[in-house]
């Protein structure tokens, strides 16, 4: 991630994609600045630390509350980056600003950012490619799908909160995508990516998705079916429970155990 410059964004437009997504489309001149394919990468919004936008409020030495979300799409023209928040309520108002604040976003509205920040791609030189994500990392997913070789084969997992959360993806025919609804599938993530077929040459793995479905994931890929470490990303993008903050801590030690 660059050293944080906030550059202030202003709302261009707001919309409820499918029920539990909503896509806003961020601009300011500050955009310039963006490498032009940093679809994907990430950036961070900034809050006060009781959730306002207006980080003039911040005082001396108060550092900012940081949220992350993907840049689903970067229109260097127009200077206008496309993200998608998975609505989620939180009760407690001491958190889950980030989700608030996109529920209740509206033109004009302004919000400070830093970033972007680059994720680690897959290795393209696979043979074949399986992808797993949730709400969360289907920005992501959408814009790693949308770089694969037109000719790439292999399997995309892909966890929604309902049926109506699906959405049009730009994959290579031959990726086969498959969703996995909640309350409606009787099988989880791990389990779908599990018997989902596997093939024995050479694949590169990209998933993303909530601690726990990570870890388990984690298990299957790395130590089960001993894909090397050059060809998997794996990351959790949120822990249920958890804010983002506790999310961050609980990640280190795991990386480190
Ligand atoms: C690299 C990266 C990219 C990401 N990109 C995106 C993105 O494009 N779109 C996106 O929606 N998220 C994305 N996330 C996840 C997002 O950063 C977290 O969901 C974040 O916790 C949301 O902040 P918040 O202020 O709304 O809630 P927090 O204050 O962090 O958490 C408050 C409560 O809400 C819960 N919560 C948080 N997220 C969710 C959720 N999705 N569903 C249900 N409950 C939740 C927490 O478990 C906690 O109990 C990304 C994360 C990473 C690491």
């Amino acid at each position: 991630m660059n050293k944080p410059s906030p550059l202030l964004l202003n709302v261009r437009s707001t919309t409820t994609i499918t029920p539990n997504m909503q896509r806003i489309q961020l601009q300011g001149q500050g955009l310039s600045s963006f490498p032009t394919h940093c679809a994907g990468g990430y950036i961070k919004l900034m809050f006060t630390p009781s959730g306002s936008t207006d980080l003039s409020s911040l005082n001396e030495g108060e550092r900012p509350v940081m949220r992350t979300y993907t840049i689903r799409q970067f229109d260097y023209n127009n200077h206008t980056i496309e993200v998608d928040f998975v609505r989620h309520i939180t009760n407690d108002l001491q958190c889950g600003f980030a989700g608030r604040w996109a529920m209740n976003a509206a033109p004009n509205d302004t919000i400070s950012i830093t970033g972007p920040g680059l994720i680690q791609g897959l290795n393209q030189e696979a043979d074949w490619f399986f992808l797993v994500a949730d709400m969360t990392s289907l920005p992501a997913l959408s814009a790693k799908l949308a770089d694969l070789p037109a000719d790439a084969i292999g399997h995309a997992v892909v966890h929604i909160n309902s049926e109506k959360d699906k959405q049009t993806l730009n994959e290579p025919l031959g990726i086969q995508i498959q969703w996995v609804i909640e309350g409606l599938s009787t099988e989880s993530l791990s389990e779908t990516v599990r018997k989902t077929p596997w093939l024995d040459s050479q694949v590169s793995v990209w998933a993303a998705c909530e601690f726990d479905s990570m870890r388990e994931l984690r298990q299957y890929f790395r130590n089960e079916k001993e894909v090397a470490k050059e060809n998997i990303y794996i990351s959790s993008y949120w822990k249920r429970g958890v804010t983002e903050e506790g999310h961050k801590v609980i990640k280190r030690s795991d990386s480190e155990s």
